[in-house]
């Protein structure tokens, strides 16, 4: 069998950060000790032997650490276990890598649940101007960085809300928004982040839309 690419060999790091901000999403981190793309991914585990899983990193590139935002599955196997986790405690991280990269551009970014991650670390490294962000969320409580993300794109921040309603949220899903608008912009970029179903069901829409497929840039957490 092929050995694997040798950026996704684990490296023992150090937990600087453990916090849980919302009932079940905890964001961890450690010192960054190299650079990375706005966008990029690491493979984190507990050790070095057993499975580790991936997680876009929300940090920017020019933050001093290295985090990760997650919520924990309580069946899961890995996100029980960082969540138990505390500062001072090791963690296993890959090199980052991956292709879902953010670029100074006029964009619209789309994500639910912890699909935000990667826009963050977007926004924290200078690529919010000229962007619209629609964030899907059941409840209002789990709508991660939601102050920053009001706090830098005003207007532009479109939060969808499927199970409670509150002013100046969309009622219903993250593909309602996009689906009531009379005219998208055909050539920006539209960069969707989430669960695979989420991910294909905003994709179709786009394309229904008449954004040019080559326009989609999707990262699917499986
Ligand atoms: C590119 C990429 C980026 C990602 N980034 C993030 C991120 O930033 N934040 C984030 O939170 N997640 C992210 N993910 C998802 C993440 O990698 C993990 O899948 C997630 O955290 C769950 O890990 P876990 O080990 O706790 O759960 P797992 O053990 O992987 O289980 C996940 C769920 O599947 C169920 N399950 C497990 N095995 C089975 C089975 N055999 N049959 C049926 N159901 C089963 C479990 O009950 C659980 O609910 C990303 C994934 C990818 C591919």
């Amino acid at each position: 069998m092929p050995s694997p690419p040798a950026h996704f060999a684990l490296k023992k790091e150090t937990l600087t950060r453990h916090e849980e901000i919302s009932p079940g999403v905890f964001v961890i981190g450690f010192q960054r000790k190299q650079g990375f793309l706005s966008g990029q991914a690491i493979k984190l585990g507990i050790d070095g032997e057993q499975p580790p899983r991936i997680y876009s990193i929300c940090s920017g590139v020019d933050d001093n650490e290295l985090c990760v935002l997650f919520n924990v599955k309580p069946d899961g196997f890995l996100t029980p276990k960082l969540a138990a986790l505390k500062p001072g405690d090791p963690v296993y991280a890959s090199a980052p890598y991956g292709t879902f990269l953010g670029t100074d551009q006029p964009a619209w970014w789309i994500a639910t649940g912890t699909g935000i991650a990667p826009f963050h670390g977007m926004l924290r490294s200078g690529m919010g101007k000229n962007k619209v962000l629609v964030h899907g969320a059941r409840h209002l409580n789990e709508f991660c960085f939601a102050d920053e993300f009001t706090a830098a794109l005003g207007a532009s921040y479109h939060r969808c809300c499927s199970a409670e309603n509150a002013p100046a949220v969309f009622s219903g899903r993250v593909t309602g928004f996009p689906a009531q608008q009379d005219a998208l912009p055909q050539d920006q970029r539209y960069y969707i982040c989430g669960q695979a179903g989420m991910a294909v069901e905003t994709r179709d829409l786009l394309i229904g839309k008449g954004i040019p497929f080559e326009n989609i840039v999707t990262e699917i957490y499986f």
